[in-house]
């Protein structure tokens, strides 16, 4: 079994500011990080929930993946990040199976994690996403 668990759940907002005080209010818990990931154009806000994080993402430019996904669908879940050890052997394995990943390689992600997307038409419409953190094996 190489997913562990769900490492976060990534959710599309239009403001940070505003979606952070809701957040900290539901959940009992401080955002503990944000952080700006320039290669996907996106501000990101963490909190623990357990083992597994809210991730709220707000684009930082109109044309990245997140603008155009909250112009065309509001905002909500963005996707599902599952926690897996041997993130390459995993997108093989998923790719010999079918699966139509977004990343062939995985690149470098938030929190210093090693992140790979699999396409949503392979995977019944949700947006996955594989991470590994390196330091952690
Ligand atoms: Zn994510």
């Amino acid at each position: 079994m190489s997913v562990t668990h769900i490492e976060h759940i990534g959710i599309a907002v239009k403001s940070l500011n505003d979606a952070i005080p809701y957040y900290e209010n539901l959940l009992g818990v401080k955002c503990y990080s944000i952080e700006e990931v320039k290669d996907q154009k996106v501000k990101t806000a963490f909190f623990k929930v357990g083992q597994t994080k809210i991730e709220l993402l707000e684009t930082t430019d109109p044309e990245g993946t997140i603008g155009k996904f909250i112009e065309k669908k509001g905002e909500g879940i963005h996707h599902i990040a599952f926690a897996v050890k041997g993130i390459n052997e995993e997108l093989q394995r998923m790719q010999e199976n079918g699966i139509v990943l977004i990343d062939k390689t995985p690149r470098s992600g938030a929190e210093g994690l090693e992140i790979a997307f699999l396409h949503p038409k392979s995977t019944f419409g949700v947006l996955t996403e594989f991470c590994e953190d390196r330091n952690q094996k």
